[in-house]
């Protein structure tokens, strides 16, 4: 990495973006992507990641904006270089194979000739496409599309790579490969920007999660340090809770079916649950199960999603400064 990097791999303050004098996309975004993680981005429809994602990528001119990508400043063309992009919504032309498309890009991006062949074929074959490559875009599914507009924005090797719902309309089979795609990249010291639906996606491969909320980052951080409130244990034990329960800090019982008692210890600390499960053995007590539980990306969506004063969802969409309510009448 050369010293123009910077800190951080995105370094943005006070981003806004209205729409038509009206519509408030981005209200003063303030976000941090350090180098060589995978960061995701995630909010309801209408929330403003693609307009995020696309002044980033230079494509929307932002109302106001600070910051730096790849420690150059918002809007600083040759940096793109240096950076992959997977458009929304992205199309190839039809009559191309998914290989000459791979080669088309590459040319924009001043890759040479022997070095395209031979890196097209590569990508083809690290996104599951080899055996298609050599066939015509318009008989691709969505999702085999999606594949080689992975590989597209790989063709660069680009120290950052921005992904816009990488994984939309891909398969099971798909996700799971794109996710080991990402991992390899990581592995490579890349960073990675996603925008993705896919709460149990991105759980599984982001190191820190930002929520937009009606142009504004509701919550930002690793997703161990926002669901740290929640983190505790929860222990079955045939039959009632014994007495001496009710003495212990942080521990609360709940009965369950078949005669079986749910004890929730307000801890992650390993530690802690020791002497829990001591006294229950020492109690004779069967214990049927003990497993340490967080809050789930989606539980930390939706709390990012709620007004805590109504209780109510925000509506999607984003801001508009006409509009009195900004929440639905849907409760949680
Ligand atoms: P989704 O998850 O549905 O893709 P998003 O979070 O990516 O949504 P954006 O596409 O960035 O959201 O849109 C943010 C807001 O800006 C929406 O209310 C949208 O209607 C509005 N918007 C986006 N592009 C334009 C445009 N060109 N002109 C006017 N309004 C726009």
């Amino acid at each position: 990495m050369d010293g123009s990097n910077g800190q951080y791999a995105i370094d943005l303050h006070d981003v806004q973006k209205i729409y038509r004098g009206k519509v408030h996309a981005l209200r003063g975004i303030e976000m941090k992507v350090h180098h060589g993680e995978i960061f995701g981005l995630l909010g309801p429809n209408g929330a403003g990641k693609t307009t995020l994602v696309k002044i980033m990528m230079t494509v929307v001119r932002p109302t106001k904006a600070r910051g730096t990508v790849l420690g150059r400043p918002i809007g600083h063309k040759p940096t793109l270089a240096r950076v992959g992009y997977l458009p929304e919504h992205h199309r190839f032309p039809q009559y191309l194979t998914g290989r000459q498309v791979l080669e088309f890009y590459a040319a924009l991006a001043k890759v040479d000739r022997k070095t395209r062949r031979k890196r097209s074929l590569s990508l083809l074959d690290l996104v599951g496409m080899k055996e298609w490559g050599d066939k015509k875009i318009g008989t691709y599914s969505k999702g085999m599309m999606q594949r080689v507009g992975l590989a597209q924005a790989l063709m660069n090797e680009p120290d950052l790579i921005v992904l816009d719902e990488p994984t939309d309309g891909v398969d099971p089979v798909g996700r799971r490969e794109i996710r080991d795609v990402l991992m390899h990249l990581k592995s490579q010291g890349k960073t990675i920007f996603v925008n993705s639906h896919l709460l149990s996606e991105l759980e599984m491969v982001c190191d820190r999660v930002a929520i937009l909320v009606q142009g504004k980052v509701a919550t930002q951080g690793t997703i161990d340090d926002l669901t740290a409130e929640s983190q505790r244990y929860e222990i079955v034990i045939q039959g009632a809770a014994p007495s001496w329960t009710s003495e212990v800090d942080k521990l609360r019982t709940d009965s369950t079916a078949q005669n079986r008692t749910l004890l929730v210890l307000g801890s992650a600390d390993p530690v802690v649950v020791q002497p829990v499960i001591d006294r229950l053995r020492a109690d004779g007590r069967t214990i049927c199960s003990i497993k340490p539980v967080r809050e789930s990306l989606e539980d930390l969506f939706m709390r990012a999603v709620t007004d805590p004063q109504t209780g109510k969802v925000r509506a999607a969409g984003a801001f508009l400064a006409d509009r009195s309510s900004t929440t639905t009448e849907r409760s949680r």
